[in-house]
């Protein structure tokens, strides 16, 4: 007979200790690649993402272009290691889903009308997968549009939230994910708390919904705070960079 997985114990803690509404560890490094006009790299828990952006650019090709603003384009790519199994390369069902979505909650903060005609390209890669990656690519993405200056409302930030074994829980890792009932995930903007993508694997009640909604967007709350923090490390580093030039000349 197959033993259960024991996802919560008699405590109430999950497999890796965290308690139910507790986040895995995120680190955020911003400005990590030297051609890319903005970037950033994340870790979270076991996932490792990196984010580049280029743009405000000329759009191509040409027919996609918006005279009166512009367009935000992103591609969610899971690189072959990431997973157990050898992820085959190229777009599929679910990278194709997750670029349109995580795109469409950029589009919602960037200032386009500034730049007409032009594109703006976030490439978000999955280097190392363990649940949660499109939350985890689209919280990296938000710090790189910022890196790369691009003006925007807010930053984006990301955070899953779920059920599993019968509880509400934040932030699923792979196990969870698995063998959960419900996987969230959700993106908010966090001065206003509008949400700009929400989608739901499984079933919860309107009870559970709303009760989850409440803890991921605290969530989202303190990654922005994470965010906030990667970026003036960034800032303070280019400071520093111009008054080491300044004093050489
Ligand atoms: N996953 C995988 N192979 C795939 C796609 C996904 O092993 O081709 C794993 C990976 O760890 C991923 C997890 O399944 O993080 C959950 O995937 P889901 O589609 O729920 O997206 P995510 O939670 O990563 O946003």
């Amino acid at each position: 007979m197959v033993k259960k997985l024991k996802l919560i114990d008699s405590k109430g803690l999950r497999m890796d200790g965290r308690k139910p509404d507790e986040l895995r560890p995120i680190k955020i490094e911003a400005g990590v690649l030297k051609r890319a006009d903005g970037s950033a790299y994340l870790e979270w828990g076991k996932n490792k993402v990196m984010a580049g952006v280029y743009g405000p650019r000329e759009c191509h090709p040409r027919h996609m272009q918006n005279p009166a603003k512009a367009i935000v384009r992103c591609r969610y790519n899971m690189v072959s290691f990431s997973v157990d199994d050898r992820k085959r390369p190229g777009p599929d069902r679910r990278s194709t889903e997750i670029s349109k979505v995580a795109g469409e909650a950029f589009s919602s903060v960037v200032f386009g009308e500034q730049f007409p005609r032009t594109s703006i390209d976030v490439f978000i890669e999955i280097l190392q997968a363990d649940a949660g990656t499109r939350c985890a690519g689209i919280t990296a993405a938000s710090v790189a549009l910022a890196d790369a200056g691009i003006p925007m409302r807010d930053l984006v930030a990301a955070c899953a939230f779920g059920k599993v074994q019968g509880k509400m829980v934040l932030d699923l890792d792979k196990e969870e994910d698995n063998y959960g009932e419900a996987d969230v995930p959700l993106a908010i903007i966090p001065r206003t708390e509008e949400i700009v993508l929400l989608q739901m694997d499984g079933s919860l009640t309107t009870k559970e919904l709303q009760q989850g909604l409440k803890t991921g967007i605290d969530a989202c709350k303190q990654i922005y705070q994470i965010q906030k923090e990667a970026l003036k490390r960034r800032y303070a580093v280019i400071l520093e960079e111009e008054e080491t030039t300044e004093g050489d000349a």
